[in-house]
């Protein structure tokens, strides 16, 4: 594979961009080597600057659920862009998506957009702490926020107790009101509520862990926080920026029949445009401004071309509900797919996969917490990676991340990928 004009591309770009990237992991820090300059993409096809053609298993991290550059999404945008891309008034096409979402989404009334994943979270918190009257909250080793404070964290000493910022630039005095608990692990959860009486505001997760690979809830683990959340009054929130949507059209909540007080979106929510939301029952969502006292606030929250995006694709969803169950369907003959070629080479691994959410973990161990993703053999990683690159096979260039599967992808696609698999697994330990 040629990467002449991506390397010449990244070093231009290291000399303006801390990095040559405006987010880390696109940096290829985790396995080396020359991150990728994206020309174009259509369907399940992302073509490079120097002219390769690659089967995409991130599609920009979730958002394009349906392949890239979909027509429906990309024309609502266009014809929006005509009428003017900014108002900072309202308008009806705000209405109409938080409507369908709130159709879509199981256990909520009301829905405040705003411009990404790190701001829903961030906000949700705010909302939680002002609706309960509590400062601290629990979050999980290995779930990922968003870039916020408050949840750049890490077990601090003493874990229990409180957690210690796990980058510079982060307060110690935001550390102490975030508790961090181990994913998976209700006795855990258990003894940091019971440290901490009375003080936690909420609990926040991703209901399927996406950012330390794919990892599933436990059986009962979901069902265990919501009764410890109401044995305790604490507002249990799903961090739905990547399974709302994904998972079903009514998200994590669905698949699973809990029921979260507060819902995060963000990806799939915004089609490709840089859209997050929270949401929740009228109750608690009516204590944001400016019906509420908690504050918050977006110059470009609920940007017409956002909402444009946004709209197009929640209908082509919500009329296509039969898209879950072929884009699950393609998820698992990957999955088969992948583990007949790792297994006939007698590679170590685990693949973990929910709906549309998978990943492979060099370890012979279950992966069901941060701790076990952090032991799989990364340098297995880094060659399956780039050997699957040199395939023209995209995956996200870590580990510790989920891949995506689009509906784009054909049976011929899986079966390329497949194929590139069982060709690099012979160059695996
Ligand atoms: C991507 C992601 C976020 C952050 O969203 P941004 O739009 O990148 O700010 C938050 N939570 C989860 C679960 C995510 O996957």
């Amino acid at each position: 594979m040629k990467y002449q004009r991506s390397s010449a591309l990244f070093a231009a770009a290291q000399k303006v961009i801390p990095g040559g990237v405006n987010s880390p992991v696109r940096a290829f820090k985790a396995v080396g080597g020359t991150p990728v300059f994206v020309e174009n993409a259509k369907g399940a096809y992302l073509y490079d600057a120097d002219g390769n053609k690659l089967i995409d298993y991130i599609n920009s991290w979730g958002p394009m659920i349906l392949g890239h550059a979909h027509e429906p999404v990309v024309n609502a945008v266009i014809e929006k862009a005509k009428k003017g891309t900014s108002f900072g008034m309202p308008t009806e096409i705000e209405t109409e998506i938080a409507a369908l979402a709130v159709a879509m989404v199981p256990n909520i009334d009301k829905i405040r957009f705003v411009n990404s994943g790190t701001e829903a979270c961030m906000s949700a918190v705010r909302l939680a702490r002002g609706f309960t009257g509590k400062e601290k909250i629990i979050k999980f080793a290995g779930c990922y926020h968003g870039h916020s404070d408050s949840f750049l964290i890490q077990a601090g000493s003493g874990a229990v107790t409180f957690g210690a910022p796990n980058s510079p630039g982060v307060t110690q005095g935001t550390a102490k009101d975030t508790l961090l608990a181990t994913y998976n692990d209700l006795d855990n959860v258990e003894e940091v509520i019971s440290a901490n009486k009375n003080e936690i505001a909420c609990i926040i997760l991703e209901p399927v862990a996406g950012n330390m690979g794919c990892i599933p809830p436990a059986k009962g683990f979901l069902e265990g926080l919501r009764k410890l959340c109401d044995e305790n009054n604490i507002l249990l929130i799903f961090d739905e920026v990547m399974t709302g949507f994904r998972l079903a059209a009514g998200g994590a909540q669905e698949l699973y029949g809990i029921k979260a007080d507060i819902v995060t979106f963000g990806k799939v929510i915004g089609g490709g445009l840089p859209v997050g939301a929270f949401a929740a029952r009228e109750e608690i969502m009516n204590h944001l401004a400016p019906i509420g006292p908690v504050y918050q606030a977006g110059t470009l929250s609920g940007n017409p071309l956002a909402m444009a995006a946004g709209l197009a694709m929640l209908k082509e969803l919500n009329e296509k509900r039969d898209i879950y169950d072929s884009i699950n369907k393609k998820t698992e003959y990957l999955h088969k797919g992948m583990e007949a070629a790792l297994n006939s080479e007698g590679i170590k691994f685990t693949i973990n996969r929910v709906g549309s959410m998978i990943s492979v973990h060099f370890s012979d161990m279950p992966v069901t917490d941060f701790e076990s993703a952090a032991a799989a053999n990364n340098e297995n990683f880094k060659r399956f990676f780039h050997g699957l690159l040199n395939e023209g096979v995209y995956i996200a260039p870590s580990a510790f991340e989920t891949w995506f599967i689009c509906d784009a992808l054909s049976y011929e696609d899986l079966d390329v990928t497949i194929a590139a698999c069982g060709k690099v697994a012979k160059n695996l330990i």
